[in-house]
């Protein structure tokens, strides 16, 4: 806090487990709600006494400071990413890779960033500014803990704001970490807090504090709803990235071969533990079996084990009770009738792990097949006619991903268009894109990360009229 280390109020602290050995291996001090009053008013000094009115040329320097300083750092941050969620290490220094990327990328934005000149009817000057709110509070899931705090950290900076960072309880440690290079490469003491500590505690305090002017949440589905009714009774700007469940469409005409080579990893990646899992799939009928078997063929060729191997593709779970979560999912599937082409069991051993899960004869009620599991499971369901097969895809109270692998050009253009989800791969599962807006349709989210329309997000837009 300020620029250095503190203790949270109440001296307490809390163990991290490290999900691949079931071991604790260090504590964090835990944040109280008194922790967060002196934290968003030592942003709010921090935005008022600088930030807000620094030369933008100055400001993107700053950014790229930091952004040097993460990939200098590349590799500690991995590690530490590897520890609290047992991801694999060569996804952890791509993500630590991404981190820095997104503060390169919102550095240069500070310079290019403004409103428009409007032609209005009296004549006169009319034109708009994008200003700065104030404190922003960005608070962040444990699932790819340290590059969604810089997708909200970097861009609301690059506007003008002060960010109050709050990370899950089972992974502070990079995003600690960012805060304190951050400060080694120059930021103001003030500008980006880091408040490791439970939702639970200290998170209606933080959404509620007055002086906050935005709340930029990825999480559940079902804290979002929480965070966005305790941010309407001061009409707080809120943004919100939930949870999905996400088609992958395979026609007859595409090459069906690339996509169930490439399929098992746009849901198992991370250990299925991800927003944009690809777990509906379906597949026109004509290629199902062929499909079925290829998929399950490279599923079995993921390699699964410890997070520190540097071949290794899936870790374990993030803790005990995600792994029990997704146990139920499976008991369920078992009991309502599905098959289970492979997968499924718990690996011999220590650590939270699962073997992924490949499930047939799903129906369209199963709880499989309608919610979340986040984690290694997928369903894949044939299908006879598109207009049909479109209208179970958009089924679903979800919209954040999905994949369409076609090579009929219209084809593609026409499903783009008429899946309901805010992000969209067609011969491809890429979702995520420094440059381009990420965010959900209905209830995966409200607003977007990345590109310029997270910034955007992080501005009031004012209109300024000058008389002749
Ligand atoms: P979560 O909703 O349990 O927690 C997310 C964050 O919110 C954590 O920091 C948590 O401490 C905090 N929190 C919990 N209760 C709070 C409260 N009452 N007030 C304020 N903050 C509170 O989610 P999780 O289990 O950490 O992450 C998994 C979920 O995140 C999944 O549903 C997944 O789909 C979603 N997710 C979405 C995206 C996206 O971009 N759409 C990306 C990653 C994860």
């Amino acid at each position: 806090m300020d620029g250095g280390w503190r203790d949270g109020a109440g001296g307490r602290r809390t163990a991290l487990v490290n999900p691949a050995t079931e071991e604790a291996f260090v504590e964090v001090a835990a944040a109280e709600v008194s922790d967060v009053d002196a934290a968003v008013e030592s942003a709010h000094r921090a935005w008022e006494g600088g930030w807000r009115d620094m030369a933008p040329g100055k400001r993107e320097a700053l950014l790229h400071a930091v952004a040097r300083k993460l990939r200098e750092h590349q590799e500690e941050i991995a590690q530490l990413e590897r520890l609290h969620i047992g991801k694999p290490i060569a996804d952890a220094r791509d993500e630590a890779g991404l981190g820095a990327r997104v503060f390169e990328y919102y550095a240069g934005a500070v310079t290019k960033f403004g409103g428009q000149t409007l032609p209005v009817a009296r004549g006169g000057l009319d034109f708009t500014l994008r200003q700065s709110m104030g404190v922003v509070a960005g608070i962040v899931p444990w699932n790819f803990p340290f590059p969604i705090a810089c997708w909200k950290v970097a861009p609301a900076l690059a506007a003008g704001n002060c960010v109050v960072l709050k990370p899950a309880s089972l992974s502070p440690l990079t995003a600690l970490k960012l805060g304190q290079l951050a400060h080694e490469a120059g930021l103001p003491p003030g500008v980006l807090q880091v408040l490791p500590g439970g939702g639970s505690t200290i998170g209606d305090a933080l959404v509620t504090h007055p002086r906050v002017r935005k709340v930029s949440f990825t999480g559940s589905t079902e804290v979002g709803k929480r965070i966005m009714e305790l941010a309407s009774r001061d009409l707080k700007r809120v943004s919100l990235e939930l949870g999905g469940k996400s088609p992958n469409i395979v026609f007859a005409d595409a090459d069906w071969g690339k996509a169930a080579d490439s399929s098992p990893m746009s849901v198992f990646a991370n250990t299925g533990q991800d927003c944009c899992a690809r777990s509906r799939v379906f597949v026109e009928r004509g290629v199902f079996e062929g499909f079925v078997e290829r998929f399950v063929a490279a599923t079995g060729k993921l390699v699964v084990g410890d997070p520190a191997d540097e071949g290794t593709q899936l870790g374990p779970l993030v803790s005990a009770g995600q792994r029990a979560s997704v146990e139920g999912y499976l008991e369920d599937a078992r009991r309502t009738g599905a098959r289970f082409a492979v997968g499924g069991g718990r690996r011999a051993g220590r650590g939270y792990y699962l073997e992924p899960a490949v499930l047939l004869n799903v129906g369209p009620g199963d709880r499989c097949w309608r919610e979340e599991i986040f984690g290694p499971v997928v369903a894949i369901v044939p299908f006879d006619d598109e207009a049909a097969m479109l209208r179970e895809v958009n089924d679903t109270p979800y919209g954040l991903s999905g994949s369409v692998w076609t090579s009929n050009l219209s084809r593609a253009l026409r499903v783009s268009r008429a899946v309901q989800s805010g992000v969209l791969s067609v011969n491809s599962h890429s979702s995520v894109h420094v440059e381009a807006p990420f965010g959900g349709f209905k209830q995966s989210g409200l607003g977007r990360d990345l590109g310029m329309a997270a910034m955007e997000g992080y501005t009031e837009l004012k209109n300024i009229y000058v008389g002749e």
